[in-house]
């Protein structure tokens, strides 16, 4: 596995590979990697002749009172875990090489990044889209590889890079979990061990909302309000939202309908985890 640091060298390497006709996937990341992570990268690995990984923790999508400054990061650990997983290339730029010095442009998807995660972080998803087109027009891979773990990212990457015509396959991985339920993220290890307990009740509301759901419940709102109850139960925990939308469009539903998300936001103490089902 090579690993670089600057854009040219990024497109020099998928240039051979072009020139020798094999295909490219994306997987790209904040680092910190754990075992969600890796399975993008199996899947990439599955579905592609060349594999490019990207370890960026992207400035732009994180608000001033955000975790930028103390995001977690182990480059060593995360290069490792990419060799292990076949990855071909790791691109790790740091922000000056990515924006450069006089950065103008902004991709804004509008009207599935108002409500949910943008809700509490307005400029997140603007960031997200504006460092993955990036890296895409970098990279140009054939298929690129998201997390269902981070539902709406992934409805708002599908719908750019289709409105964009970027030609790309956005391809969408379901949430790898602890033995216990808790879904992986890096910020997991901001929690306390009785803050990793608490955070529990993210799962537990997700997988019941989803029993509900597949059981024929038909009313948005109770599937919603059943989930929020067993969050609130819990003392450590303070909900910044549950939701029943379309998967989609991210649009509330008021009687659901498939393709459904039902999407969780949690302060756990400090930190803020994530969680959601899909029924298709
Ligand atoms: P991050 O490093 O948090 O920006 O995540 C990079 C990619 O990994 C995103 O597409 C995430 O959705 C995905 N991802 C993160 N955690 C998980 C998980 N537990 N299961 C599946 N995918 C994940």
């Amino acid at each position: 596995m090579e690993i670089v640091t600057t854009k040219e060298a990024v497109r020099a390497a998928v240039r051979e590979w072009r020139r020798q006709g094999e295909s490219v996937g994306l997987v790209p990341t904040m680092g910190y990697l754990h075992a969600g992570h890796a399975s993008l990268m199996r899947r990439a690995r599955a579905e592609n002749g060349r594999v490019v990984a990207s370890v960026f923790v992207n400035p732009m999508q994180f608000g001033p009172a955000e975790d930028l400054d103390s995001y977690p990061r182990d480059p060593e650990r995360d290069a490792a875990l990419c060799a292990e997983m076949g990855v071909d290339l790791l691109f790790r730029p740091d922000p000056a090489e990515m924006y450069g010095r006089d950065f103008r442009s902004y991709v804004d998807v509008s009207g599935l990044t108002e409500g949910l995660c943008g809700r509490s972080r307005p400029v997140h998803f603007r960031g997200v889209c504006t460092v993955v087109c990036k890296l895409m027009g970098i990279v140009r891979p054939d298929r690129a590889y998201f997390g269902q773990k981070d539902a709406q990212q992934l409805a708002v990457v599908r719908r750019m890079a289709e409105d964009l015509d970027l030609g790309v396959q956005v391809v969408g991985c379901p949430i790898v979990r602890e033995p216990d339920g808790l879904a992986m993220s890096s910020r997991n290890t901001y929690l306390s061990a009785e803050e990793r307990q608490a955070a529990l009740v993210l799962s537990r509301a997700v997988r019941h909302g989803r029993e509900l759901a597949e059981s024929g419940e038909r009313d948005a709102a109770a599937v919603a309000g059943a989930m929020r109850a067993i969050i609130e139960r819990e003392p450590l925990a303070r909900v910044d939202y549950v939701e029943v939308v379309d998967a989609r469009t991210i649009r509330p539903q008021t009687e659901l309908k498939r393709p459904v998300l039902g999407a969780v936001a949690v302060f756990i103490g400090r930190t803020r985890l994530i969680d959601n089902f899909i029924l298709e």
